[in-house]
């Protein structure tokens, strides 16, 4: 049986989806604002995402499951205020926002690639879907939970008993608070969100609607996407808790005011990734991407396995330390399933049924996937070396896509002259605490195009 926690409930509830009948699990996940690279705290998010997909087939369910792509309407600050992100990274690197809206995507799906994170069913653009969210908007006004203004349509909050509170537990000085909102005499309630903006004459996202040049809110996007792929109703929504306060109390009371229900019967979020036990800024200089790890050599892979190493709900400190070790750890889980491939010994079929059982049971209780990794290990570690057991570590594989099969990538190679004199005076200079001269000599590596990685035994190379 599998269970799932529950924002909305508080609880681990056993899933059956709507579509009984059928077998199929709907799902909508609030995708990237692609205005940035994404990084590394991004990718926990959808890394977990990824894994609720595969955890839901591996119990035999098919999936209908929809990511969107902001490309518009998320402004600065996710109380309405400020530029919006796409317009400001425009501006600032002298492009179109289509150009970089493309750019940031293209970039990000890479990285999604190169996680082993599957594709979604679909894959929805906010700019593909000005109407959908024009008629939403509407929709919401003819029920009377929303009004207009000199500057756009608002969402009265005050017609909802618990604005705010659905998923949370914010009290309304909170929420107030929190909003830091903007003082404006036309809103009805100070807390009262946007919906529906008039476009100012510079700003250049901006279509013709019923109230002439306008914009969507953020918040908007995801309910008409959401319905439009997958109904009134559907099965889980995903992201990361920060939505919880804003974008999905948003989203609810969108949905509420149009349809009279909350979209989704499972809210699932993913507690933030931590940098040295703290935020990631820009001003700290530690927001990183999938390619700085791998400039610092550490595969993609790693970092999906490093994200296993905690549960999805609570937080997960990156250091550098950390995730060197994720790497070790990974390379040696795939030395001890080679060795089980290579294996010749008939394994104890008993036990093959009880790791089967532990690993499933891992998944099904709320995705617990450092208790999945666990088994996995187990099984490595057999001290009977079967082909069996590397067949179970292959079907676990289903769900942790890390390559437990590829060979470890840093095997004999045979280098050049050159590299070998260069590694030997880098190992002197690194004797003599000379880090200058070995830093010189990782630049000259990495000109020829490899990359130096400090590991216990010594340095190792790689190609970039
Ligand atoms: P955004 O593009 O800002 O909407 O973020 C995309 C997704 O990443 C959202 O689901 C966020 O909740 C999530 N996210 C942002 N920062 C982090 C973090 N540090 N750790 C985990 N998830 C994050
Ligand atoms: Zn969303």
């Amino acid at each position: 049986m599998l269970k799932l926690y529950n924002t909305l409930t508080k609880e681990k509830e056993e899933f059956k989806p709507i579509d009984s009948k059928n077998n199929v699990a709907s799902i909508y996940s609030c995708g990237l604002t692609v205005y940035n690279y994404a990084h590394i705290g991004n990718m926990r998010t959808y890394i977990f995402m990824d894994t609720l997909r595969r955890v839901l087939k591996y119990n035999g369910y098919k999936l209908k499951h929809v990511m969107n792509i902001t490309d518009v309407g998320h402004l600065t600050s996710d109380a309405d205020e400020g530029e919006d992100k796409m317009a400001k990274s425009a501006r600032e690197q002298n492009k179109t926002v289509y150009e970089i809206a493309k750019m940031y995507t293209e970039a990000y799906q890479k990285d999604f690639k190169k996680l082993n994170i599957e594709d979604t069913e679909y894959l929805v653009k906010a700019t593909d879907h000005i109407k959908e969210m024009e008629e939403y908007v509407q929709e919401i006004i003819d029920n009377g939970y929303a009004y207009q203004t000199s500057k756009g349509v608002y969402f009265d909050t005050s017609k909802l008993e618990k604005y705010g509170r659905t998923l949370s537990n914010n009290n309304m000085e909170e929420l107030l608070a929190g909003a830091r909102v903007e003082v404006d005499n036309e809103k009805r309630n100070p807390q009262d969100f946007a919906l529906w903006i008039k476009a100012p004459q510079e700003h250049i996202m901006k279509w013709d609607s019923f109230m002439g040049l306008c914009y969507p809110g953020w918040h908007i996007e995801c309910s008409a996407m959401s319905r439009k792929y997958l109904g009134e109703t559907f099965d889980i929504h995903t992201g990361g808790v920060d939505h919880i306060p804003i974008h999905h109390e948003n989203e609810i009371a969108q949905s509420i005011g149009a349809t009279g229900h909350i979209p989704a019967k499972t809210w699932m979020h993913v507690e933030f990734l931590q940098i040295n036990g703290g935020k990631m800024s820009k001003s700290l200089k530690n927001v990183y991407t999938i390619s700085d790890l791998e400039k610092e050599g550490i595969e993609p892979l790693a970092y999906r396995y490093f994200t296993f190493s905690a549960h999805y709900r609570t937080k997960l400190n990156f250091t550098w330390d950390a995730i060197k070790s994720a790497q070790t750890a990974l390379n040696r889980l795939r030395e001890a399933t080679r060795q089980q491939k290579n294996g010749t010994e008939k394994a104890d079929q008993n036990k093959i049924r009880e790791y089967e059982e532990r690993f499933l049971n891992a998944i099904n209780d709320d995705i617990n996937m450092p208790l999945a990794i666990a088994v996995i290990w187990d099984v490595a570690k057999e001290p009977v070396k079967s082909k069996e057991y590397y067949d179970l570590i292959m079907k676990f594989e289903k769900i942790t896509d890390l390559a437990l099969d590829r060979e470890n990538q840093e095997e004999e190679v045979e280098y050049s002259d050159e590299v070998k004199e260069l590694l030997e005076a880098r190992r002197v200079a690194r004797e003599n605490k000379d880090f200058k001269t070995s830093d010189e000599i990782r630049d000259k590596l990495k000109d020829l195009g490899f990359l130096v990685i400090d590991s216990k035994e010594g340095q190792k190379l790689k190609k970039v």
